[in-house]
């Protein structure tokens, strides 16, 4: 009975490909049993984008609700860099998320995961400020809807692979729907969480609450890393074939905070395909 109850609670999902139409996300969720889901809005690769129709939105909300697939979150473009000391880019890219904002409105979904961009050669204190005046003017526009900063892995001059970095950021926009997705991944190959002991994940939570606030804390990014801690190096594995490993999953699935979010997994697949039923069901195994 505890067991059941335990494993009803939590919530494991992965971004699923949108490719046939918004439905079909939720369609390839349910196939893989996520109850939870991450998706593009748009082309992530192109500067433009368009709402889908009223017909595809009122859809889409309805088979979720059916589905009972919550929440969903969209990814934004990869383009996107708030930070960016070309002028003309960080205006469009405040654009483009502002656009991403509005689909996600409009799809009903909890908003848009997003990072931050690179700074290039401005200095750190300048970069956090345009980023921070970005986002303010973003929700300026649109009245509603969820903006969550994603942590880098911290290659290069990116914002935001601290959570110093992106709680100042937060502090400076200082509006409630400014919210905070953590990756596991980034944040091992950043150096943030590298060490899954039950002291190290308290700590970690005690970061987030003092430096970004846990209420703001809404997601998780659910990744293994094929590249070793602190190497700055992006990129993603399937759960238990990296440097995480499937035991730091289940301490983090056992871990009171962290298992209140939802778990949303962006690995290669077993097949290479994207996340799978395989990565699901293990999370699933680890999670009770
Ligand atoms: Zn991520």
């Amino acid at each position: 009975m505890a067991k059941r109850a335990l494993k009803n609670n939590v919530k494991i999902g992965a971004h699923v490909s949108v490719s046939g139409g918004f439905l079909m996300a939720l369609e390839r969720a349910k196939e893989m049993g996520a109850n939870c889901i991450q998706i593009f809005g748009a082309s992530p690769v192109r500067w433009q984008a368009l709402l889908p129709s009223l017909k595809e939105a009122k859809e889409f909300k309805s088979l979720a609700q059916k589905l009972e697939i919550r929440p969903i979150f969209l990814h934004a473009p990869y383009l996107i860099n708030l930070a960016s000391a070309n002028e003309r880019l960080a205006k469009i890219s405040t654009q483009l998320l502002k656009r991403h904002l509005e689909i996600a409105n409009f799809l009903g979904t909890q908003g848009v995961i997003f990072h931050i961009g690179s700074k290039g050669q401005r200095p750190q204190a300048e970069a956090e400020e345009l980023v921070a005046k970005n986002i303010k003017e973003i929700f300026s526009l649109v009245k509603e809807g969820f903006l969550l900063i994603e942590n880098s892995a911290g290659a290069g001059n990116l914002v935001g692979d601290t959570l110093e970095e992106i709680g100042r950021v937060i502090e400076k926009v200082a509006n409630p729907r400014l919210g905070f997705c953590y990756d596991t991944a980034h944040g091992f190959e950043a150096g943030v969480l590298v060490d899954f002991s039950n002291d190290s994940l308290d700590s970690f939570v005690e970061k987030v609450e003092k430096l970004i606030g846990l209420e703001r804390w809404l997601a998780i990014h659910a990744n293994d890393s094929a590249t070793a801690a602190f190497s700055n190096k992006d990129r993603h594995e399937n759960i238990g074939q990296g440097y995480l490993g499937k035991e730091a999953f289940y301490k983090m699935l056992h871990h009171p905070e962290f298992r209140k979010r939802p778990f949303i997994l962006e690995v290669p697949g077993f097949d290479d395909q994207g996340p799978d039923k395989e990565n699901i069901d293990i999370l699933k195994s680890l999670a009770y």
